[in-house]
C-alpha cells in the first residue's frame, strides 16, 4: 500500500463528550414523517427497525422471514439455535449459512492478525456471566489458552471445534443487516435504514431527496445525545463502543464487552468508539458479506486502536472510520464531505 493512499484528512473534535454511532432518526412509531413505513422485528437478541419509503407489503413479509431464518442459525442465546447446538457438541456437519458466516469471520480474523476472533467464546462468556465482577484472572487465563479460531479445523466435511468456543456476536448483526439492505435496495423502495443496534444500511435518499443524518453517539451521554453527525446513503456502517454493555469496577475501571484476544481483558486501545463505513453499495452486492466485513472490523479496529495497521487494514477492504477518543475524533478522508459537527469548539486537521 502506497502511503499517499494511508493519507488521512483527519478531524479532530475536542469535546468533553465522546461518540459512537445512532440514528438520528427515531423509530418509535409505524408511520413515520413522510409516508414512511416503519417495521420493527426482534431477532437475534436485538430490534432489526426497518425504515422505508416506497416499498411493497413484501418486502416485510420477506425480511420477517429472512431474519427468523437467521436467528435459527446464528442466535447467541437460543438453545436451539444452529451456532449453539454446535457450541454444546464440539463437532459436526454444518450448513452453507453458517459456513458462510465463519469464512468472513475467518476472514477478518486472518486480516486482522487475530484482533477479531470468532473463537473467543469461552472468554466472553466468563465477563457475560461474571455479573459486573472481573473474572479470576486464572479462569481468564484459562480461558484463553483454550480459545483462538486458529484452533478450529475442518476435516471430511465436518468442523472441529478442538475445545473452542464460537461467538459470532461481532459479525452476526452486521451480515443479516447488509442482507435486509439488499432485499430493500432490490425492491421498489425510493429509500431506507435498516437499523439493528450497532449495526446500520441505508440506501437511496429520503422523500426529499437529502441523504440521512446519522448520529455520533456520546457513549457518556443517555444514548439520546450525539456530537456529530454523517450525511450518508447507500452503505453499511457498524458502530464499536465500550458504552454498550459495561461495568464499573470500585475503583472506577470501566469493564466493557470488546475483549482484546491479547489479554482477555476488554481491550484499551484508548478509544472510546469506533464507526467503520463502507463503500457504496448498490444490488449488485454481496450485502451480507458487506454487512459482515463492516460489522466484524468495527469490533476488530476497535481492539487494534488508531495506528497504521488499523488503517492499513480498513484500506484493505475499501472501509471508512471514525474513531472516537476521550475528547477527539478522527476521520478517515473519504468521510470528510459527510461529518458534520453539532457543537463549537472543534478543530480539523489533516494526517499524511
Ligand atoms: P461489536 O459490538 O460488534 O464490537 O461486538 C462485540 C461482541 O462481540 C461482544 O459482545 C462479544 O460477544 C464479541 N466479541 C468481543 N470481543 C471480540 C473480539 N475481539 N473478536 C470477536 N468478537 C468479540
Ligand atoms: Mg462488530
Amino acid at each position: 500500500m502506497s502511503r499517499s493512499k494511508l493519507r488521512l484528512t483527519v478531524k479532530r473534535l475536542w469535546a468533553s463528550a465522546l461518540a459512537a454511532v445512532i440514528a438520528a432518526a427515531s423509530f418509535s412509531s409505524c408511520e413515520g414523517a413522510g409516508g414512511a413505513q416503519k417495521r420493527t422485528v426482534f431477532a437475534m437478541d436485538t430490534l432489526f427497525e426497518q425504515t422505508v419509503w416506497g416499498a411493497s407489503e413484501d418486502l416485510f413479509t420477506k425480511t420477517a422471514g429472512l431474519l427468523s431464518q437467521l436467528e435459527t442459525v446464528y442466535s447467541h442465546t437460543d438453545p436451539d439455535s444452529e451456532l449453539y447446538l454446535l457450541n454444546e457438541a464440539g463437532n459436526g456437519k454444518i450448513s452453507d449459512d453458517l459456513k458462510r458466516l465463519l469464512d468472513i469471520a475467518a476472514e477478518v480474523y486472518e486480516a486482522s492478525d487475530g484482533a477479531f476472533d470468532p473463537g473467543l467464546g469461552l472468554v466472553t462468556q466468563l465477563w457475560e456471566r461474571s455479573e459486573g465482577a472481573v473474572p479470576p484472572g486464572d479462569d481468564i487465563t484459562a480461558a484463553l489458552a483454550a480459545s483462538g479460531y486458529g484452533k478450529v479445523s475442518f476435516e471430511n466435511g465436518e468442523i472441529h471445534l478442538n475445545g473452542v468456543r464460537l461467538n459470532l456476536g461481532g459479525i452476526a448483526k452486521g451480515a443479516a443487516a447488509g442482507q435486509l439492505l439488499y432485499e430493500c435496495i432490490c425492491s421498489e423502495a425510493s429509500g431506507g435504514i435498516i437499523s439493528c443496534s450497532s449495526s446500520i444500511g441505508l440506501t437511496g435518499t429520503k422523500p426529499d431527496k437529502s441523504k440521512f443524518k446519522i448520529g455520533v453517539r456520546d457513549p457518556d451521554g443517555d444514548g439520546n445525545e450525539y456530537i456529530a453527525t454523517l450525511e450518508l446513503s447507500d452503505c453499511i456502517l457498524s458502530t464499536s463502543g465500550d458504552y454498550e454493555r459495561y461495568f464499573i469496577s470500585q475503583d472506577n475501571v470501566r469493564y466493557h464487552h470488546i475483549i482484546d484476544p491479547a489479554t482477555g481483558y476488554p481491550a484499551q486501545s484508548g478509544l472510546r468508539s469506533v464507526t467503520v463505513v463502507s463503500s457504496g453499495v448498490s444490488g449488485d452486492d454481496d450485502l451480507f458479506y458487506t454487512g459482515a466485513v463492516t460489522d466484524a472490523l468495527s469490533t476488530a479496529v476497535f481492539v487494534m486502536g488508531l495506528g497504521e495497521p488499523s488503517l492499513k487494514l480498513l484500506e484493505d477492504f475499501s472501509m471508512e472510520a471514525v474513531f472516537v477518543f476521550d475528547g477527539e475524533i478522527y476521520a478517515t478522508d473519504g468521510l470528510e464531505d459527510s461529518i458534520i459537527l453539532t457543537d463549537g469548539g472543534y478543530s480539523l486537521k489533516t494526517a499524511e
